[in-house]
C-alpha cells in the first residue's frame, strides 16, 4: 500500500503484532511523559546522490546502526516536538504543523545536515497518526506528543558534515500538565545556553545535552526549572531548557525577549504572542534585564510569569530564586489571571473547542 499524495510516495507496513485495544486503553489511560510509545513509526533515508529515498511507516523496533555513525560521535542531529490532539468533534488534529517542518529545515541547516523537504515532513507526520490514530488520548490536555528527528548515519570518523542521515518519527500518549500550580525557576549565573553564533536558535540534541547539568544545579537549589541569562553579560534573560519565558507587567504588557539567534524561536510563544495582541494586550520583544525582574516583582511592576513550550503548554511560574535573592509574583503558588485567560485560550483552540482565527489547525482524519 502506498501513498501517492507527495513526490516521494511512503510505504505503509502495518505492525504484525499490534497493541491489544485493552492494554492500550491502559497505557494510555495515565502515561508517564515519554514512556509509553505507540505501535508504528515512519523512517525515510537520504543519501547524498540520491536524495530523500525508502520512506515507510512500520513498526516500531529497534534498528541496528554501526557504530562509527556520525551521530554517535559529533552530535549530528536534529529535532521537533509536537502534539496530535482529538478535537471535541471527533477527529485529530496537529498544531500549525508546517511550522514545525519549516523549523526543521532551519535547524538542519545550522548543523550542516540535508534539507527535508516539508512536504515528507508533513506526510510522514500524518501517516504515522493516521495508522497510531487509536493512540491519540481522549481528555482534557491529553495528546498523543509526536517525536520527529534526524540523526547523521554516515559511517565515517572524519569531521565533516555527514553525507548520509536518517529521518524519523515516533509518539507517544501523553496526559496533561494539570498540576494547577506554578514553578520555581533557578536564574543560574554557573551556566550559560547558547552564545552568539551558536546554536541556540537550531532545536538539537547537543543543545540539551549542555543544559542538562543547569537543570540538574536548579533542583539542588530547590528549584523545578533553570532560566538561563545572556553569555556575554549575564544581565538579561533568555530561555528555559526547553520553553520561551514571557513576564507580565502592570501596564498589560507581556514581554518576551526577543529571537536574535541565541533564544529557541518556539511554535508556542508565537501563537501566544498573537493571541495576546488579539486580547488587546500590548506586546513587547525587547531585552528583560534579570534585576529589573526582580525589583519589578517586589514592586508589583512585574505581575505575572510563565514559561511556554509545546510540551507544557504554558507553565505559569511562581517565583525566580538566584544567590542574591528571590523574585516572587503573588503568593508564589496561584497562576496570574492572564497567564491562565491565554493558556485557556490557546488550548481551547488546540482542543476544537473554540474557532480558530488563524487557521492554525491542521485536519489529520
Ligand atoms: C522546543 C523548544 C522550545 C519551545 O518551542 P515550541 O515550538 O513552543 O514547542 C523552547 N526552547 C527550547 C530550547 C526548545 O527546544
Amino acid at each position: 500500500m502506498a501513498s501517492e499524495s507527495v513526490a516521494l510516495p511512503f510505504t505503509i507496513e502495518p505492525t504484525t503484532a499490534p497493541t491489544p485495544a485493552d492494554h492500550r486503553a491502559d497505557l494510555i489511560a495515565n502515561p508517564a511523559f515519554g514512556r509509553v510509545f505507540s505501535d508504528h513509526m515512519a523512517m525515510v533515508r537520504y543519501s547524498e546522490g540520491r536524495g530523500w529515498h525508502d520512506a515507510r511507516i512500520t513498526a516500531r523496533k529497534p534498528f541496528p546502526i554501526d557504530p562509527a555513525a556520525a551521530v554517535l560521535h559529533y552530535g549530528q542531529e536534529v529535532f521537533e516536538g509536537m502534539k496530535a490532539y482529538r478535537l471535541e468533534s471527533g477527529g485529530i488534529a496537529t498544531f500549525r504543523p508546517e511550522e514545525n517542518a519549516r523549523r526543521f529545515q532551519a535547524s538542519a541547516a545550522r548543523m550542516a545536515m540535508a534539507a527535508l523537504p516539508q512536504d515528507i515532513f508533513m506526510t510522514a507526520v500524518d501517516e504515522l497518526v493516521r495508522i497510531d490514530r487509536d493512540w491519540v488520548p481522549t481528555g482534557e490536555g491529553k495528546s498523543l506528543y509526536l517525536r520527529p528527528f534526524m540523526i547523521a548515519t554516515e559511517v565515517f570518523l572524519g569531521v565533516k558534515p555527514a553525507s548520509e542521515y536518517l529521518f524519523m518519527v515516533i509518539a507517544c500518549p501523553v496526559a496533561g500538565y494539570f498540576g494547577s500550580g506554578c514553578v520555581s525557576v533557578w536564574v543560574s549565573d554557573a551556566y550559560t545556553r547558547a552564545a552568539p553564533g551558536g546554536t541556540g536558535a537550531a532545536k538539537c540534541g547537543g543543545n540539551y545535552a549542555a543544559s542538562l547539568i543547569a537543570q540538574r544545579d536548579s533542583q539542588t537549589h530547590g528549584c523545578d526549572q533553570v532560566l538561563f541569562l545572556d553569555s556575554r553579560e549575564q544581565r538579561y534573560v533568555e530561555e528555559m531548557g526547553g520553553m520561551n519565558v514571557m513576564f507580565l507587567r502592570d501596564d498589560n504588557t507581556l514581554v518576551t525577549p526577543p529571537l536574535t539567534g541565541t533564544i529557541l524561536p518556539g511554535i508556542t510563544r508565537d501563537a501566544i504572542l498573537r493571541l495576546a495582541r488579539d486580547q488587546g494586550l500590548t506586546v513587547e520583544e525587547a531585552p528583560v534585564a534579570i534585576d529589573e525582574v526582580f525589583e519589578g516583582a517586589a514592586t508589583g511592576r512585574y505581575r505575572e510569569a510563565f514559561a511556554c513550550g509545546t510540551a507544557a503548554v504554558i507553565s505559569p511560574i511562581g517565583s525566580f530564586r538566584r544567590t542574591q535573592g528571590e523574585a516572587v509574583f503573588g503568593d508564589g503558588k496561584t497562576p496570574g489571571p492572564v497567564t491562565l485567560a491565554l493558556k485557556k485560550t490557546l488550548t481551547d483552540i488546540q482542543a476544537g473547542r473554540t474557532n480558530d482565527p488563524h487557521g492554525w489547525v491542521h485536519m489529520i482524519g
